[in-house]
């Protein structure tokens, strides 16, 4: 039995999957927290008791922002990279990688789950988790909660690029009475146009694949599709794209 562990340890939350024979059988997620290394060893030995296999069964390829701490992987792959292998193995012939994370966001144009170009925002909270965090913590509500606010008919503007005048704005906007559902849909549209701005340096070529954490926010995916006027599809694995691009790495 071939089995390869990959671990995608973001800014924020530390992805795991484990494939046997090349098919995704575990996956575990946890809480990057203050120490990535810590993070990426209990996500490991999670995925190791679920499979009960031993260290000495599995190649182990990590990646992501916390990948160079991992010294117990048998190899360390940008998260680029691992990123198009990923959305690859969950949309066959996706040509477009659209990610959404914690700290940053990222278009990638792939061919045959190879990377052509990218464009990375890693600079501005603004179009990431972080900006929705935030906004959300403002309005007082969780970010698990987020989406139960997203009504389609429901949305104020908010224009400002910068997480700190758009922090601003959401006050004046609850200063003005506007309800938690308009101003959630104006955070995911400004989300989504962020990203989409980004998109926009590239040639989004269908098919496009939605990944990250936000990923499994509609709003997004229905306001990007809106933005870029393409079908955006996304997987109930999105978040796990670079974890199993780097399962899928040669060792
Ligand atoms: P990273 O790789 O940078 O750690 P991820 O792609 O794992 O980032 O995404 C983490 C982000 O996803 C966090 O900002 C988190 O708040 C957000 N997130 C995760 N689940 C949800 C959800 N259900 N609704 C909204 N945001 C979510």
């Amino acid at each position: 039995m071939k089995a390869r562990i990959g671990i995608d340890c973001g800014s924020t939350a530390c992805k795991g999957v484990l494939l046997i024979e090349g098919t995704l059988a575990f996956s575990c997620i946890k809480p990057t927290g203050w120490n990535p290394k810590e993070s990426a060893r209990l996500v490991m030995e999670e995925l190791l008791k679920n499979a009960e296999l031993c260290r000495e069964d599995v190649g182990v390829v990590a990646t992501g922002y916390g990948r160079v701490g991992i010294d117990f992987s048998d190899r360390t792959v940008t998260e680029i990279t691992c990123h198009a292998l990923g959305a690859g193995y969950l949309l066959p012939d996706v040509r477009t990688v659209i990610d959404i994370g914690g700290q940053d966001s990222k278009v990638i144009a792939v061919k045959d789950s190879r990377v052509v170009s990218f464009q990375m925002n890693d600079k501005c909270a603004a179009g990431t988790g972080r900006f929705l965090e935030m906004s959300a913590h403002r309005m007082g509500v969780d970010v698990s909660e987020f989406s139960t606010f997203l009504k389609a008919e429901k949305s104020c503007s908010i224009s400002s690029m910068c997480v700190v005048f758009a922090d601003s704005e959401i006050i004046s906007l609850m200063a003005d009475g506007k309800t938690r559902e308009e101003i959630a849909g104006g955070i995911v549209k400004a989300v989504a146009s962020r990203a989409a701005a980004l998109a926009a340096r590239i040639e989004v070529c269908p098919k496009v694949l939605l990944t990250g954490g936000l990923s499994g926010l509609e709003g997004i995916r229905k306001s990007l599709e809106n933005q870029l006027n393409i079908p955006i599809e996304t997987s109930i694995y999105s978040q796990y794209a670079g974890a199993i691009g780097a399962a899928l790495t040669k060792l």
